[in-house]
């Protein structure tokens, strides 16, 4: 395992809703420090990848392995206490909570019973919250939104609301990050700098998924990549590989 072995390996997976095949007999694997994306058109079974590998389905085919070890029919905290942690395609942020404190909700598995709630109603400020809210202006240095800590999630532009979801996720000191469209509803500008912060946290040895449903976006940063259509692996290889390959001009052409 661990840079440059098999981190994660999707063995024949396929999740069917009934007669439809979300996904259909997937292979991939996904080498340790690496970007790997997966792409591919709306409805092509992405998102639903994503939920397989988070635990929040099940898959009805095929199996799921870890550093080798098989992760099949773990739940979502067993998939996250092994090391790998998702971020989701609509934001899941709190609204009414400051950046800061976004971030800090990323923590909660370490806190004490009443953190949480301590931390929405403001009550008193305690050793505990003080050495998390460290910890938070850290991650939120990794992707430059220090200076934002106090303010709003909610009054963030979109794409700054997404680095706010990245900076929550590190929180969990993952060995494997999983991105589902990070890039969605961002502007161009907003793009790049999220493009960036990934490039910073691969070059620091995280390994990542980042599922993207536009090509452009994933070519830079991808090491390798994935495309799925119909619930298909229709091809994979390196971005100059697959901007190539006709399969994949024509699935985004007729998708
Ligand atoms: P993508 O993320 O690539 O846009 P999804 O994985 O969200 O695609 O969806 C793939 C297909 O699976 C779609 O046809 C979608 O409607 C279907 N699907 C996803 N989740 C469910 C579900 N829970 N029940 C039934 N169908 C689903
Ligand atoms: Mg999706």
């Amino acid at each position: 395992d661990g840079i440059n072995g098999k981190l994660l390996e999707l063995k024949n997976i396929s999740m069917h809703f009934g007669g439809l095949k979300a996904i259909d007999d997937v292979e991939i694997e996904v080498l340790g420090g690496t970007v790997h994306g997966i792409i591919g058109p709306n409805g092509s079974g992405k998102s639903t990848t994503v939920n397989v590998l988070s635990g929040v389905y099940m898959p009805t085919g095929g199996n799921l392995l870890w550093k080798g070890k098989d992760i099949t029919k773990y739940a979502p905290h067993g998939i996250a206490q092994e090391g790998i942690t998702r971020t989701f395609q609509n934001l899941q942020l709190f609204e009414d909570m400051s950046v800061l404190q976004n971030v800090m909700v990323g923590f909660h598995r370490h806190f004490k019973t009443g953190f949480l709630k301590n931390l929405l109603y403001l009550g008193q400020v305690s050793k505990e919250e003080r050495y998390y809210a460290q910890k938070a202006y850290d991650l939120l240095r990794i992707v430059g939104l220090e200076e934002r800590a106090h303010e709003k999630a909610s009054d963030l532009p979109y794409g700054e609301q997404r680095l706010v979801e990245i900076a929550r996720g590190l929180a969990l000191k993952p060995d494997l990050l999983i991105l589902d469209e990070p890039a969605a509803g961002a502007s161009p500008k907003e793009i790049e700098k999220i493009m960036d912060v990934i490039q910073r946290l691969k070059n620091a040895g995280l390994s990542i998924i980042l599922v993207e449903h536009h090509m452009d976006i994933v070519m830079n940063v991808c090491d390798y990549i994935t495309v799925l259509d119909f619930g298909k692996k229709i091809c994979e290889g390196t971005p100059e590989t697959i901007q190539n390959d006709p399969r994949v001009i024509e699935a985004y052409l007729g998708g």
